[in-house]
This record gives C-alpha cells, structure tokens and sequence, in this order.
C-alpha cells in the first residue's frame, strides 16, 4: 500500500510503498477514504515534543474508511461499515484514569499517527473498541477535521465551563479554531475570536464570531476585556506560537478559565498575580473520551457545524506541511484517497 512515512525527523515525509498490516484481535482493516491533516501531524514528524514516537511511523489522526477486513473478537462492526481513527486510538481500560472516565490521559494509551500507524496511508488498522462510527450520509471530506479538530474543541469549550450567554475566545483560528467557533456557537455562546492574521478573522466572523482581534495589530487583553465587558469567561487557546498562551490571561474574566489546547514546542510567560487575584483557573485538554467523540459527531451529523475544507492527494503531503509551516492554510487540508 502507499503511505507518507516519517522515517527521519525534520525530514520531509517518505510517499512509498509500504507493508499492508493484518487486523489483529479487537482490529479492523480499514480502507481510506479521507484524512485531515492536523498540526500535531506536522509536530510529530519534526520530532517536536518531549515524547517521541519511533521511527518508521505513518502519522495521520483524523481518517475516515470503509471497514475491509475483521479481526477476532469484534461483534459491532460489519464489512462496508464507515469507522475512522483517531489521537485516541486505544486505551488500556483498566488504570486509574481509565476507571475514573478519563481514557484520554491512560497510563498505557496508543495514540493514532504517533504510537499507532495513521491515516496517512491508502489502509490502516483502527482498535474496533474505539474506533468512531462515522454517522450515515454525511461527507466524508468534511467528517474527517471532527475526529481530531472537532472533538477536541467541543471537549475543551466544555472544559472552559462557560455557559450559554456567557463570552468564550478562541484563540488561533486555524483548523481547530474555525471548527471551535462554530461549537461555541452552536453550544450557546458569545465567540471573541483572535489570531495574528486578517483572512484568519475573517473565517471566523463568517463560521459566527461577533468580534474580533488582531493580536499582531491590538493588545488583545485590552481589546478583548472592552468587547466583553471585563473579559472572557471562557478561553481556548489553539494558537501554534507560545505568546498566545501568556495573553490569555489578560483577556480572561475574573473566576474564568483559560484551557490550554495548542502545543508549539517552548514556554510562555503567565503573570502569578493576575492568576491569583481574580481567582482564574488555567487547564490543559487532550482530545476527547469515546462519549466526547460521539456527542462532536452528533452536533456535525445534525448540520451545526460545517469544516472550512480543501482536498489534496497523498503525494501533495509535504506541500500541505508547508504551508501549514506558513499559516497559509484556510480552515483544514483534507487527503482525498478516492
Ligand atoms: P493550524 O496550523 O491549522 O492553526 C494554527 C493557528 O494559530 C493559525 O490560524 C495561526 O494563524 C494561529 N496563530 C499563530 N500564532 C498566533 C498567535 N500568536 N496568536 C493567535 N493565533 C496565532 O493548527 P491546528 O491544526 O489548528 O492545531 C493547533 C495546535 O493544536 C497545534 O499545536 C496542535 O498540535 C494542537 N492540537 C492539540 C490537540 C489537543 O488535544 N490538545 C488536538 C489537536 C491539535
Ligand atoms: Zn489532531
Ligand atoms: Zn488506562
């Protein structure tokens, strides 16, 4: 089969042969159709986290297929059945975490792309356990961004607890970020958007942002508390560059919660005092549990959400990383296989 293989880091993907792989127990065969392409792909092909991956790997975490072969013990999926893969690929169900219903964080968890085989490949294999069903009759190019970008923005616009009414900012309007405006959107909230690039802007006043901020041009915190009032109640930050973590602070309103979600490789600077005074609350989120995956499906499946999306081929994968190098990506970049 063709597959994009990292087979060195910082190098460019290797577009070649590579062996089919055979479903083992609890495994699907699953033939693509589609996959997005996430940043974590690129971070995961320079090598740029604290956990690495070993090469060879196929990276590639948000596919949409069509189940070709079952493995032994599975008895919920038939030949034909619509299934993808995801950053959480499969989880031990047994540890601390997992017994407590937060999969996301297992001691001993595969994740889709790094640890596993990815979507970057004409077939993968998928744990049938925690595979998400694709729903019936919708597109697949514009499911694919859902399985890693979608769900991981619905998980984390919850974990802002903000309420319907209540401000949320989404900072970093790439794949992620045009997807979370809509979320936000659809869960009730009113949506400040910021990034450092106009037809970023742009994109999320057209998916239902009410305003705003360049933060290349403004002193978001200082905007963002004058659109809002006092501030957000709620802020994700997906932005690919550090700096965009430490002026979360100043745009969050006192009580709030600022969820940190992006991961550009460094440090950012947070200023104690305002963390301590207004009493914020700043969290990490990871993806989504299986129930997270099903609830994003469900509010794209029912038109609430609709992915900013182009298709490309397979062999065009070190072009899509370079653009998305140079933030010149509109939305989310779709591997078209058919
Ligand atoms: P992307 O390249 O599509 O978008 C990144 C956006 O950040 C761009 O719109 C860019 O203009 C913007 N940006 C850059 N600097 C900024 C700044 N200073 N202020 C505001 N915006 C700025 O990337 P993506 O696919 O949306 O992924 C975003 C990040 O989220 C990546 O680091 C990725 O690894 C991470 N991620 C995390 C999770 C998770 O579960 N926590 C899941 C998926 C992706
Ligand atoms: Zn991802
Ligand atoms: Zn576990």
């Amino acid at each position: 089969m063709k597959a994009a293989v990292v087979r060195k880091f910082g190098d460019n993907l290797d577009v070649s042969e590579f062996e089919r792989p055979v479903p083992g127990p609890n495994q699907l065969l699953v033939k693509l159709v589609t996959s997005g392409v996430c940043h974590t792909d690129l971070h995961a092909a320079q090598g740029d986290w604290p956990v690495r991956p070993e090469p060879p790997f196929i990276p590639g975490h948000e596919g949409v297929g069509v189940v070709e072969e079952i493995g032994e013990n599975v008895d919920d999926f038939q030949i034909g059945d619509m299934v993808g893969n995801a950053w959480l690929w499969s989880a031990c169900g047994k540890c601390e975490y997992c017994r407590k219903g937060w999969e996301t964080v297992c001691d001993s968890v595969t994740n889709g792309g790094y640890t596993a085989n990815g979507s970057f490949s004409e077939y993968m294999l998928v744990d049938a356990r925690y595979a998400p069903r694709i729903p019936e009759g919708v597109d697949p190019v514009e499911a694919a961004p859902i399985l890693c970008a979608g769900v991981t923005v619905y998980k984390a616009i919850k974990e802002t607890e903000a309420k319907p009414g209540d401000w949320v900012v989404i900072s970093g309007i790439g794949g992620l970020g045009h997807i979370a405006v809509q979320y936000a959107v659809a869960m009730g909230m009113r949506v400040v958007a910021v990034d450092v690039a106009e037809d970023k802007l742009e994109l999320a006043k057209k998916h239902g942002a009410e305003a705003v901020v360049n933060a290349a041009v403004d002193e978001p915190g200082e905007k963002v508390k004058e659109i809002t009032g006092g501030g957000a109640h709620g802020i994700v930050v997906t932005a690919v560059h550090p700096k965009a973590f430490g002026q979360a602070i100043a745009m969050c309103r006192k009580l709030g919660t600022i969820v940190f979600v992006g991961l550009p490789p460094g440090a950012t600077d947070v200023e104690i005092f305002w963390v301590v005074l207004n009493r914020l609350t700043i969290r990490g989120s990871i993806v989504g549990t299986r129930q997270d995956m099903v609830e994003a499906l469900d509010f794209f499946a029912r038109g609430k959400i609709k992915p900013t999306v182009a298709t490309r081929k397979l062999d065009e994968i070190n072009d899509i990383f370079d653009e998305m190098k140079k933030g010149a990506i509109d939305g989310r970049l779709v591997i078209d296989y058919r």
